[in-house]
Order: structure tokens, then sequence, then C-alpha cells
């Protein structure tokens, strides 16, 4: 399979979940590559979604309305006309998706049913079987890839470093994963496209699989990509507690069905906290439910009243996970916390998913298209992933691209993970940059995490700082707090900063050299 790689590498897709897959779908018949690290269907985020895909397709509902949702809970940061786009095209990519075999639930009318989640003003989440929305969509889209003659898949390889020349992508370099001893294989080509999913596993609580580790978002900055946002991670404020690295999700759609918060004394704790109590935006009730465990008294969501014994019907996969603990879901109050969950920053594309190098498209979690702003809107990013996928698909097939050439082997040889260090990362994502963020915390981060960047021999222990430090420099310069950014030295949110965040490697280093010449006890940052 790998051997006739160099013939035939017209079009490379980095990514084996619904942004790679959708947009290989929407290319063929042109012949393309979809190189996975996991086996399609493991490894992705898409397969594990809950909730569903936002879509406003009910009578009485419209675009417009989806799109002022989304403007609302992205803390002034949401790009207006690219949440209209995005809402505006969602019905024609349920199509695209109930064509590829996506069995959507159905009213009894044969109306597509939809789901009410947090912050939305509608009931507009399409979703399957309750909770299975994401294996369904994965299975169905695995399905007609095989069958799609053009899409090449080739599985179990990451890709570690970009080729690049002159600010044009020229080639690929990935390696067998799990193989220590395995070489780099370097493929030339004239376009990619990043479909590799988020960053939640640089953390070390989380409900990302292993592979969201943000490595694409790491070869496209050292490539030399601009990045978006990257401060800005979303916080999951229910993942089940009980001891599983990563941890099981309970679905916002519980709240929706009228789950609740509570304490380890049975009390409500959000009503307090915000007129939506538990159904308000994701960062407000992550820290909600932070300062409960932070206070001793734990937190748990209660659904014994809205569910009961529906439970294991209407969310068969949190039933699961919950039973496999020890947790009988319809009768017990289940241990939640915060877990990082969804990056809404990434590469940033424009309305095409074209990044800042020729050659070089990014689609779904890995990118920033500037449609979350400072907080996603729940069940937006499924959504975003096929409306990207398909421009990019568009874009790439007006695009003619050149031959590309044959290129050398360039990086470095060292892969094997040092257990010890990835895990020390992780602890710190987890300690200084979490749910509550401090300057003097993110400022040791960033230190840390360029020191690693800087001095490491091996290539994935690289990847993961680079995104690390590109996540730490930039929430250190973020000197406010706004939507899931939050920080305790600068706790509210300020006018003159209501812009996103632009931002290179490069950029990061100097922040992290900068840093580096003062003393700790010295540090002081300036308002802008
Ligand atoms: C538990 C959970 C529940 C969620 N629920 C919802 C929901 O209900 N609604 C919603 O809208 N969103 C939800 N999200 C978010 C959503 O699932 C993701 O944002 C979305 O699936 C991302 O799709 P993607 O194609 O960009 O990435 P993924 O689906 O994560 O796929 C990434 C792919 O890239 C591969 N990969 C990674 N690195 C490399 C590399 N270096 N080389 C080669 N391949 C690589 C992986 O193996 C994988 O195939 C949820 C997320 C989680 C974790």
């Amino acid at each position: 399979m790998l051997d006739d790689l160099t013939h035939n590498t017209d079009v490379v897709i980095i990514g084996g979940g619904l942004a790679g897959l959708f947009c290989a779908l929407k290319l063929a018949p042109r012949p393309v590559t979809v190189i996975s690290a996991a086996p399609l269907g493991q490894g992705a985020s898409t397969a594990w979604a809950q909730g569903g895909i936002a879509a406003a397709v009910a009578e009485g509902d419209s675009a417009e309305s989806h799109a002022a949702d989304t403007v609302a809970v992205g803390a002034g940061l949401v790009d207006e006309t690219i949440a209209l786009g995005l809402a505006r095209e969602a019905g024609a990519r349920i199509h695209d998706l109930l064509h590829y075999g996506v069995p959507f639930d159905r009213d009894l009318e044969g109306k597509l049913a939809v789901g009410r989640e947090a912050a939305h003003s509608a009931r507009r989440i399409v979703h399957v079987r309750g909770d299975m929305a994401g294996r369904a969509i994965m299975s169905a889209l695995i399905e007609t890839v095989r069958k799609t003659p053009s899409i090449r898949v080739v599985e179990g390889y990451a890709a570690e470093d970009l080729l690049t020349l002159d600010g044009a992508v020229t080639g690929l370099q990935f390696r067998r994963v799990g193989d220590a001893t395995a070489k780099p294989v370097t493929i030339a080509t004239r376009a990619v496209v990043l479909a590799t999913g988020g960053i939640g596993h640089l953390y070390a609580v989380t409900t990302n699989p292993v592979e969201a580790s943000g490595l694409g978002l790491a070869i496209a900055a050292r490539a030399g990509a601009v990045i978006a946002d990257p401060e800005f991670v979303q916080f999951h404020p229910t993942a089940i507690m009980v001891g599983r690295d990563p941890a099981p999700l309970a679905t916002e759609a519980l709240r929706g069905e009228g789950a609740t918060l509570i304490n380890d004394r049975g009390e409500r704790f959000m009503p307090a906290r915000h007129p939506l109590a538990e159904l308000a935006p994701r960062d407000i009730v992550a820290r909600g439910v932070f300062a409960e465990i932070e206070a001793g008294r734990g937190a748990f969501l209660d659904a014994r009243e809205a569910l009961g014994a529906h439970f294991a019907e209407k969310f068969p996969t949190v039933y699961t996970s919950c039973m496999a603990a020890g947790i009988d879901p319809a009768k017990q109050p289940i241990p939640v916390a915060p877990a990082a969950h969804y990056h809404m920053g990434g590469i940033a594309v424009d309305a095409r998913g074209r990044t800042s190098l020729k050659g070089l498209w990014a689609g779904g979690e890995v990118s920033s298209t500037g449609a979350h702003g400072a907080n996603r809107l729940a069940s937006n990013s499924l959504l975003e992933a096929v409306v990207y996928a398909a421009r990019i698909a568009e874009d790439i097939g007006g695009s003619p691209i050149a031959a590309p050439a044959r290129l050398p082997a360039t990086s470095m040889q060292d892969c094997a993970m040092p257990a010890l260090e990835g895990k020390s990362l992780r602890a710190m994502m987890t300690s200084h940059l979490g749910v509550i963020r401090h300057g003097e915390r993110l400022a040791e981060a960033v230190r840390a995490f360029a020191g690693i960047e800087r001095d490491t021999a091996n290539i994935a222990l690289r990847n993961m700082a680079t995104t690390a430090l590109l996540v730490a420099a930039s929430a250190w310069a973020r000197r406010e707090s706004r939507g899931a950014h939050y920080r305790i030295d600068y706790p509210s949110e300020r006018a003159t900063l209501a812009h996103r965040t632009m931002t290179t490697l490069v950029a990061a280093r100097e922040i992290a050299a900068s840093l580096s010449e003062r003393a700790p006890s010295r540090i002081v940052e300036h308002a802008s």
C-alpha cells in the first residue's frame, strides 16, 4: 500500500473522522488518500459524539435564530457571517449524511426528530437512537468510503511533519503508529487537508481519545501556518468521574431532558449562578461544577426524576458507562467533573477552509473558522466539520494542483513517546490551563512547554509541546476572562480585547523567551 503512494498523491487527507471522511466522499471521484492514525471508526472524537448535529430544520426554527444563539454563546468573538453561513448550509449537509446512510431519528410523521441542548433557543439537534449519533455517523460513512474506489485509506500511520518550500506545501512525513523502530515515510504532495481533530488529550482529564493530542495543529504551526484562538478550550461540565482515561461523557442532552446538577448535600447549585441554571453556557456550568468540587461538596448529575426507568432506553451509551462503574443512573446521581472536551482554537482558515500556507486546507476541530468564538454552542462542531469539509472539497475540486516533486526525509528519527514526560505535560495542562487560570501559572507553563519543544529529540513529544506552548502563550497574553478562558487575576471581560487571537509558533516562542528572561517573582503583566 505504501509503496505506490508516491505515484498517486494528488490530494492527501490526514484524519479519518467526520471531517476527513466527508471531505474524501465529497471529492469523489477525484482520487484521494486518507491517512488515519487509528483504524477507521477508532481514535476519532466523532465516533463518541452523543448529542448530534445542530441544524435549524424544524418548523418555526431558522438559520438566523441558530446563528444568533451561536453568536450569543461565543462571548463576542464569533464571526457573524461565518455563523450564519454554517447555519444556512446545515440542512443540505444533513441531507448529504442521510444520502450516505446515516439513520437520523424521525418523528411519527417521518420528519427529522430534533432535540434541545444547552443555550439553543429551539429544539434543533438531529440525533440517532438517543445518544448514538457519533457511532451511527461513522459507521455509515466508513461503509460508504470503503465502497468508493477513488478513496484509498491508509490506517495506522500518523503524520508528524509537513514539508514546505516558500510558504507552500511540498510533502508530508508520517510513520507507523506504535512501532518505536518504524522509519519515517516521506511523500511528495501539493494538496494536504488536515482533519486530525482536537487537542483534548493534551490534558490529564479529558473526554477525547489519545489521537486528539494536537499533532495536526503542531505540524501546521511548525510549518509556519497562522493559528487562531488557541487559548480557547472548552471544558465539558459533566465528564463521568469513574477513574477512566479518557473519561466517559454524560451528554448535555441529559440536562436538556431535565437532569439537574446537585452537590453531596442534594442541593442544586446552578440556579444561583445563572438564570438558565443547568442549561447555561458550558463555561458557566463547568465553573459551577468546578467550584462545588473545589469546595469539597462534590458534583453529581441527577437524572432520577427526569428519566428514571427510561434512562437506559434514552441514553444507552451513558447508561452503559455508568453501569460498568457500578452506578445505576436511574437510581443514583452520577459523579461528574469538568474535562477538556473541545478546542475552539485551531489552524486559522478562511471561508473555503484554506490556511495561510498554499496547498494546506484544514477542516473539523483542528481548524478555527471563527464560528465558535470563545465558547462553542453545543452540537455545532459536527456541523462545522461537514460544512467545511464540503467547502474544502469544492475548493480543491476547482484548483489546479501542481505535480509533486520527490523529497528526502528531513525530520527527527526518534519517535517512541517517553511516557513520563507525556504524563507530566498532560498534568500541567490540567493544573495550569484548566477551568480556572492564573498569570503566574500560565507563565510557568509557557516556560516548561517551550523548554520541551526546544530540547526534546522525540518528535511525538515535541508535537505535543508545540501545541501546548501555543495554548499557554496565548492564554498568558489574553489578560481578561472571556468565554471558556477564565483568569482569576483578570476576572472580567475587557472591551478592548474583543477580538480573536491570530498567532504563530514564532510569536509563542518569543513570549516564552521574554518570560524566561524575567525571574518568576518579578513577572508583571501589562494590561492593554
Ligand atoms: C465524547 C465527545 C462527545 C461529543 N459530542 C458531540 C456532539 O454531540 N455534537 C457535536 O457537534 N460535537 C460533539 N463533540 C465534538 C465532535 O465530536 C468533534 O469536534 C468532531 O467529531 C471532530 O471531528 P474531526 O473529524 O475534526 O476529528 P475526529 O473525529 O477526532 O477525527 C480525527 C481523525 O484524525 C486522526 N488523526 C489524529 N492525528 C493524526 C495524525 N497525526 N496523523 C494521522 N491521523 C491523525 C484520528 O485517528 C482520527 O481519525 C463531541 C466530542 C467528544 C469527545
